[in-house]
């Protein structure tokens, strides 16, 4: 292999490296394989009001593989990622989470339910992904209001007036647009004010030593503050205690998400769930 490339190339061969790579190209494979064998599954995580009552779910993708067993997306999505493969899988996501919403709007209890979906810079940039939103939302004969989009703070990388452009476009349509993990990436705050954004994500990083750690209280404060100046909701996820939660709710946090309300489920058991909730 090394004289394939030709004399006056320096080739090293690293093993480690090799290793790598070939893994990352299983993981390829294996991640191909599963979405054509229909291995992938959303559970559902409950989002909670001021109130405590359930206002809606988000989706989270899980992996049911043959041998590893449940695996979760820190395991996947960035070589979903680098390989491409998220763009199905995106859209797999967002089907099943519209004909999820459709299935409960034929119910009272479950009628108002919102549904958050993840969505990665690479679907995010697809020229097409606003048609395509539209798209699935009328197949699965389901209303844009009820539908929440979680972005995060990397497509500020990209070219902001397409961004923009699109995410107005969206909103115009009536979807719920909202920017996941808001303080771990590099948003500017011009750019903030520029999007047409309806609520900030607190991320869990901040949540977990927020009774502990000065400066991630003043974080969280900080995001809870710039939200309410710049008119969007918030939304404080991670909470696992009471004591977080008081701590958030003092400082004007309006929603919550998180182990303190409920884990991310599979759907029957969010059904369960819910039915065992107080009317
Ligand atoms: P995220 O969107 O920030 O989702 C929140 C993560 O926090 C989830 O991890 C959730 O299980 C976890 N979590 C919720 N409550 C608590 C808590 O009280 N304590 C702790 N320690 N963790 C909590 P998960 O499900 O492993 O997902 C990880 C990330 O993978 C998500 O972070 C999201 O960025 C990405 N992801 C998940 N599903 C999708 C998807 O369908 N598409 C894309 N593009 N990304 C996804
Ligand atoms: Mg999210
Ligand atoms: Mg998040
Ligand atoms: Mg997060």
């Amino acid at each position: 292999q090394a004289k394939m490339a030709g004399r006056n190339t320096l080739c090293f061969y690293d093993p480690a490296m090799q290793a790598a790579v070939s893994a990352s190209a299983a993981l390829q494979s294996d991640l191909r394989q599963g979405l054509r064998e229909g291995q992938f599954l959303l559970h559902y995580q409950p989002q909670v009001g001021r109130d405590g009552r359930m206002t809606g779910v988000e989706a989270l993708l899980r992996w049911q593989h043959a041998r590893r067993g449940l695996v979760r997306p820190a395991e996947f999505i960035a070589a979903a990622e680098e390989g491409g493969l998220i763009l199905p899988l995106g859209q797999w996501a967002l089907e099943t989470a519209c004909q999820q919403l459709a299935a409960w709007a034929h119910q009272p209890s479950t009628a108002g339910l919102s549904m958050a979906i993840n969505v990665s810079v690479r679907q995010f940039r697809q020229p097409e992904f606003v048609d395509r939103v539209m798209a699935t939302l009328n197949a699965a004969k389901v209303s844009p209001h009820k539908l929440k989009l979680e972005l995060t703070e990397s497509l500020f990388a990209d070219d902001m007036d397409i961004s923009i452009r699109k995410l107005a476009r969206l909103k115009d349509l009536g979807v719920t647009l909202s920017l996941d993990d808001f303080g771990m990436g590099y948003s500017s705050l011009s750019c903030l004010k520029r999007l047409p954004l309806d609520q900030l994500k607190i991320d869990k990083s901040f949540v977990h030593d927020i009774l502990r750690d000065p400066n991630d209280a003043a974080i969280a404060r900080t995001i809870i503050a710039l939200a309410q100046s710049l008119g969007l909701g918030v939304l404080a996820e991670g909470v696992e205690t009471e004591a977080q939660r008081a701590f958030l709710a003092h400082h004007g946090c309006e929603c919550y998400q998180g182990h303190l309300f409920c884990k991310p489920l599979p759907i029957e058991a969010l059904q369960n769930f819910m039915a065992a909730l107080p009317p």
